[in-house]
């Protein structure tokens, strides 16, 4: 590998990667759906309910305003990873989707009424399609959708050509999980704030493979999961302008988010509390914290020039092994590759692989649309993380030569 990267040390820390699967050496190459954790993130989570569990914001005694302490400490420790501006404007759910549907809701209640119109695009994951699609209906507004070209890319002049009076917001992912296409989300952002619309942006899998400045991108929302970034399960984020912020409704009631309730009304509470119900994954958030520590640790920088070494590598691989077909082949993509071999349905190679020892994903991949413009029913999934290694990349060449022999 031409640049240094601490792959021995990291590949130790991750106590997942060391195990024999069908007696082989388990290789991941699922980290698109979820990516493994460091013992550093296992820790935290084993120390939290050690010493500190107890339910937060609400109690007097030490354990609680420790706890308390703790979840707020990670929200600041978030806020400076994707550098926003506020420590408010950081929302703790349980994931992209929720962080999603949230949006979706409450900007919908707020802003979005008959004849209006949402853009997005044909390669979004269902959870940044559905909730805007059901939006749209039940309001009576357009959803438009931008495609790709035939390597998987936007074309931002075609989104721009949508915008008009009455847009109200553009919603598009960060980078595609089926393609691996890294969108041109400033210029994007760019285009849509000179019509005055503001811009979502799925960040489920840019978090972990790029560096996040939410202000210099000036996204308007971002949104991500703590398990697709080496976190727990069950925690995501979700970014918002204050202005935005502030004047949508609550998602959900209860605890947490009121200030004052009365028999015939309530008033709520301030950001970020007002769209936090409930008790919160205080367990995720420690984990989470840890995760970030993590990977500001390695840099994400760092990260990205290394896994970039990974696609190449791995794209230069598969290339040579005739019938594979990609699917996403952008100039700017980030480390996943989508293919087919010949006719074969990706879940038979799928199959094939696995039993060498190596887990890709198969499917639709949660993008039924994007599959339909394709004429496919899915694709076989190699998604690499900054513990892959080039050997294991030439394992995956040999499995699929191996599933095309025998399949063809
Ligand atoms: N958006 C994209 C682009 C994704 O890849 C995913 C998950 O694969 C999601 C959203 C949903 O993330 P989660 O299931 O963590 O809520």
């Amino acid at each position: 590998m031409g640049i240094l990267f601490p792959i021995d040390r990291v590949r130790s820390e991750f106590p997942i990667l060391h195990q024999q699967i069908y007696k082989r050496p388990l290789v991941y190459f699922d980290n698109a759906a979820s990516t493994q954790k460091p013992v550093q993130v296992i820790d935290a989570i084993r120390k939290y309910y050690e010493v500190d569990n107890c339910n937060i914001h609400r109690g007097v005694h030490y354990l609680s305003v420790k706890a308390t302490e703790a979840y707020e400490e990670a929200r600041k420790e978030i806020r400076e990873f994707i550098n926003a501006r506020n420590t408010h404007e950081i929302i703790f759910t349980k994931g992209t989707t929720e962080s999603l549907n949230l949006v979706a809701a409450s900007f919908g209640k707020r802003y979005i009424s008959e004849g209006d119109e949402v853009i997005t695009t044909i390669m979004e994951h269902h959870s940044n399609f559905v909730p805007w699609q059901q939006v749209c209906l039940e309001k009576g507004a357009r959803l438009r959708i931008v495609g790709i070209d035939e390597k998987g890319a936007l074309n931002p002049e075609e989104l721009e050509g949508m915008i008009n009076e009455r847009t109200r917001l553009i919603t598009l992912t960060h980078v595609s999980n089926v393609l691996g296409t890294i969108n041109p989300v400033e210029e994007i952002i760019r285009m849509a704030h000179e019509h005055n619309v503001p811009v979502l942006i799925d960040g489920a899998q840019g978090i972990s493979h790029l560096p996040v400045d939410v202000q210099a991108m000036d996204c308007d929302f971002y949104c991500f999961s703590g398990h697709k970034m080496y976190g727990p399960m069950g925690i995501g984020v979700l970014y918002g302008k204050e202005k935005y912020l502030e004047e949508m409704p609550p998602y959900q009631m209860g605890g947490e988010m009121i200030r004052d309730v009365y028999t015939d009304h309530t008033t709520f509470n301030d950001l970020p509390f007002k769209f936090e119900a409930g008790t919160p994954n205080v367990e995720g958030v420690a984990g989470l914290r840890a995760a970030v520590y993590y990977l500001k640790d390695l840099g994400m920088n760092a990260i990205a020039a290394y896994e970039k070494q990974l696609l190449d590598y791995a794209t230069a691989m598969l290339a040579e092994i005739r019938g594979v077909k990609f699917f996403g082949t952008a100039a700017s993509k980030a480390s996943l590759i989508s293919f087919l071999i010949g006719n074969v349905h990706p879940y038979d190679t799928g199959m094939i692989i696995d039993k060498m020892g190596i887990a890709v994903r198969t499917g639709h991949h949660c993008a039924m649309p994007l599959m339909d413009s394709l004429h496919i029913p899915g694709t076989v999934r190699a998604s690499f993380s900054f513990y892959n290694t080039i050997e294991e990349i030439d394992l995956l060449a040999t499995a699929i030569r191996k599933a095309k022999e025998i399949l063809e």
